[in-house]
């Protein structure tokens, strides 16, 4: 099996990334940069969101395995002592896949179009003040809005900034994206839900810049400034990203391991 790790760069990470590699060739995997088949991830859930990113082109062929450096994390669940475990099981056992959707996001310029895609969520903000957006649901206005931003997110990523803005955690089994508000204003003219919404698979919003201004865009921790966006469609993603489970990893336990605190055994 060919393998790559991308760790935090901490010194704890970058130990442990040596570690794995002796662990590795003493059993017979391939580092292999250009075409792994697994990408290990070697820090915090952040730490796997840079994986992401870096072999977002090969989703098709590459699952993900994450070894957490401090907390247990959404994405990582190894422990930095498990990593002879780790490698053993990658030796002699096969994972479970699972495959759990992904944001689609298309921007539209005058320009032309580009595509992006999002492991937790995509965040439109103002660079410079609030910002002024039409909301489509499937082609039809839903509703103006202004304030400081809007989130997207998967429901793996409905844990992270969403669930910061009062969204709901949304089991990553279930394809659909969640559209939350940062800080939105309401006043005769503006006039927003005010709460998130979530929409299924076949369904997609866009969201219609409706005056000049700067934007910041961030995929999960990929950020960009624009001054010409247009529009922006998001939908869920026809590719999804895969997991190598060599154990089980409920995703209610992670939830309450993270947010009530009480251990996962
Ligand atoms: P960061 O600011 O260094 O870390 C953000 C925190 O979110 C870290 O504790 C990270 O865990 C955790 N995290 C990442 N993905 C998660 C998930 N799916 N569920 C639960 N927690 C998660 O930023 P970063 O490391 O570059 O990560 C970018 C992410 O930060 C974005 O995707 C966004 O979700 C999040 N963010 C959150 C807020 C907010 O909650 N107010 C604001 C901006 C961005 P680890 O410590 O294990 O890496």
């Amino acid at each position: 099996m060919n393998y790559v790790v991308v760790d935090r760069g901490d010194e704890l990470s970058k130990q442990l990334a040596e570690q794995f590699h002796e662990l590795a060739a003493a059993r017979g995997l391939t580092f292999n940069e250009d075409s792994p088949e697994m990408v290990v991830s070697i820090g915090g859930d952040g730490t796997l969101l840079q994986a992401f990113h870096s072999y977002k082109d090969r989703l098709d062929d590459v699952a993900f395995v994450g070894v957490h450096t401090g907390h247990l994390g959404f994405f990582a669940d190894w422990k930095a002592g498990e990593l002879e475990e780790l490698v053993r099981m990658m030796t002699e056992s096969e994972p479970h896949i699972v495959r759990y959707p992904l944001a689609q996001i298309e921007l539209e310029t005058a320009s032309g179009v580009s595509n992006h895609i999002a492991l937790n969520e995509f965040t439109i903000k103002g660079v410079d003040n609030t910002i002024v957006a039409q909301i489509n649901i499937n082609d039809e206005l839903f509703e103006m809005f202004r304030g400081d931003g809007i989130v997207v997110s998967t429901p793996l990523g409905s844990t992270a900034y969403n669930k910061s803005l009062g969204g709901a955690v949304i089991h990553p089994s279930i394809e659909s994206l969640q559209i939350a508000e940062i800080a939105s204003i309401n006043n005769r003219v503006y006039r927003t839900l005010g709460s998130a919404v979530v929409l299924p698979q076949h369904h997609h919003c866009d969201i219609i810049s409706r005056k000049e201004q700067r934007l910041l865009l961030s995929f999960d921790h990929l950020n960009m400034t624009r001054s010409d966006i247009r529009s922006i469609r998001c939908s869920v993603a026809s590719r999804k990203v895969s997991f190598a489970r060599y154990r089980p990893f409920p995703f209610w336990n992670r939830v309450r391991e993270a947010f009530l605190g009480y251990d996962v055994k």
